[in-house]
């Protein structure tokens, strides 16, 4: 449980009652402060935070299986990098355009039109470092506090994480396994009210690997259109968009009419060039006024994103050379997905749905967590320890530090109303045989019931 999500400031008295776990604990007196009331209110990204247990563990020798990243394991393609080297020795090594270099934003242009069949130009894009950014800024720009943003939970945890720090109001909307992790116009309806300013959509997705169809982005959309004023603005998170497997071919909702007027499509070169050390990503504002609104906040935050970057990512898109190699990779990411796939569903106490894009498995641990007594031993924790974690966060710690596999608990991808699923994220970034070991691990944890009990004895979970 992230304890330092919600601001009571900012929610009403009933909203307090049902949120109030996760209402931070008592700050310290003001004069005894050292940070703003907003640094108390804000998550992070639990895979960058247990890099130091994983390091801990290699020093003591072990090999770590590493299904926590989101980092594609390939190298950045000799086209690209031999575009950045040569924009460096051209010395393209100083401040460059607040909002991305032209013939980056016009490349962006051209493709975002061309693949979403709508008419960007490039004065309405706008170039972060990374994907990320714009997940905080957008928070930022468009939400007063007390304003109202929905997002997927689980998710990316940068989205339930900024709503405290701006004071918002999280309103997750809670994807089921039943449905492939995926949701309707149906379920999306009664949580927009009044107050709802952003809309957070993420296909595919991560943590669950879900993809939307057309039909379903088409529900989404009337849903949007009947009740959404056309103030309030559509996040779409499309950083996966090219890793995709068994032919599906990415949709995004800027396609259907009437959307793109109010849709931020969201995109970046860490994932479709395994280029996550690039720090470049975009977004394409349904406005000019929008992107200079961002633009303006680049100058405020980091002047600009390096030039022999933006050049790099100028070729990475359209280069014809750039296919082949996101193909490379989506067919490895495949084989490794089927191979994960068939070998945790063997695990007596795992079931785990067939992700249809992105490179994580989302497999459900429920009978894992009942088998090894990790609900038994989650309920008899502490009331402030147990806060902060949940049966599959003991799982995700015992396959750590006992069994030397990193993955992501169910927590980590966003805790309002997380409590009783039993879920881990395992990421296939990582290369096929380091795969069969961890799943050989995985198997050989979830039969070490005694393992279990005496790492719990041993207090190594608080870890
Ligand atoms: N959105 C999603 C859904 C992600 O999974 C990630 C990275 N894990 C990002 C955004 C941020 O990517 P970047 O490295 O480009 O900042």
């Amino acid at each position: 449980m992230n304890a330092a999500l919600i601001h009571p400031d900012t929610i009403t008295k009933s909203e307090l009652k049902e949120f109030a776990p996760i209402v931070a604990p008592q700050k310290p007196k003001p004069r005894e402060r050292l940070f703003s009331d907003r640094t108390y209110r804000i998550g992070s990204e639990n895979a960058f935070r247990i890099g130091p247990q994983i390091r801990e563990l290699e020093l003591q020798g072990h090999k770590v299986i590493k299904c926590n990243l989101g980092e594609p394991d390939f190298p950045l393609a000799k086209h690209i990098a031999d575009e950045i080297k040569r924009q460096i020795d051209l010395d393209l090594t100083h401040y460059c355009d607040p909002q991305g270099i032209l013939p980056l934003r016009e490349a962006i242009a051209r493709i975002v039109s061309r693949t979403r069949k709508i008419d960007v130009s490039p004065d309405r894009v706008v170039v972060f470092p990374g994907g990320k950014p714009p997940i905080g800024l957008t928070q930022q720009t468009y939400c007063n506090p007390g304003d109202e943003v929905i997002y997927p939970s689980p998710g990316f945890p940068i989205y339930e994480s900024f709503t405290g720090y701006v004071g918002a109001k999280p309103v997750p909307l809670h994807l089921r396994e039943e449905a492939d992790f995926s949701f309707s116009g149906r379920e999306l309806a009664p949580l927009i009210g009044d107050r709802t300013r952003v809309i957070i959509l993420n296909f595919p997705s991560n943590p669950t690997g879900g993809v939307a169809t057309r039909e379903q982005l088409e529900e989404i959309a009337d849903v949007i259109y009947a009740k959404v004023p056309d103030q309030a603005r559509i996040y779409s998170d499309e950083i996966y968009e090219d890793i995709l497997f068994d032919g599906n071919h990415h949709q995004s909702i800027a396609s259907i009419p009437q959307m793109a007027e109010r849709t931020i499509i969201v995109g970046g070169v860490s994932k479709s060039f395994a280029w996550t050390g690039g720090r470049v990503g975009w977004a394409v504002f349904p406005t000019r006024e929008e992107a200079a609104v961002f633009k303006n906040l680049n100058i405020n935050y980091f002047s600009c994103v390096p030039a022999y970057n933006q050049m790099g990512a100028a070729v990475a898109l359209e280069s014809p050379l750039s296919a082949e190699e996101i193909s490379r990779m989506c067919d490895a990411f495949s084989e490794r997905r089927d191979l994960m796939l068939a070998g945790l569903n063997a695990i007596p106490g795992i079931r785990c749905r067939k992700p249809g894009g992105a490179f994580y498995l989302f497999p459900n641990i429920a009978g894992m967590c009942e088998e090894l007594g990790a609900i038994e031993a989650h309920k008899k924790m502490p009331a402030a320890d147990r806060e902060r974690s949940s049966p599959s966060t003991l799982v995700q710690m015992f396959l750590l530090w006992r069994h030397q596999v990193a993955t992501m608990d169910r927590r980590s991808f966003g805790s309002i109303g997380a409590e009783g699923q039993h879920y881990l994220r395992i990421s296939i970034a990582t290369a096929l045989d380091d795969l069969k070991i961890g799943l050989e691990r995985i198997r050989n944890a979830a039969d070490n019931i005694d393992g279990f009990q005496n790492f719990i004895k041993e207090g190594k979970h608080l870890c």
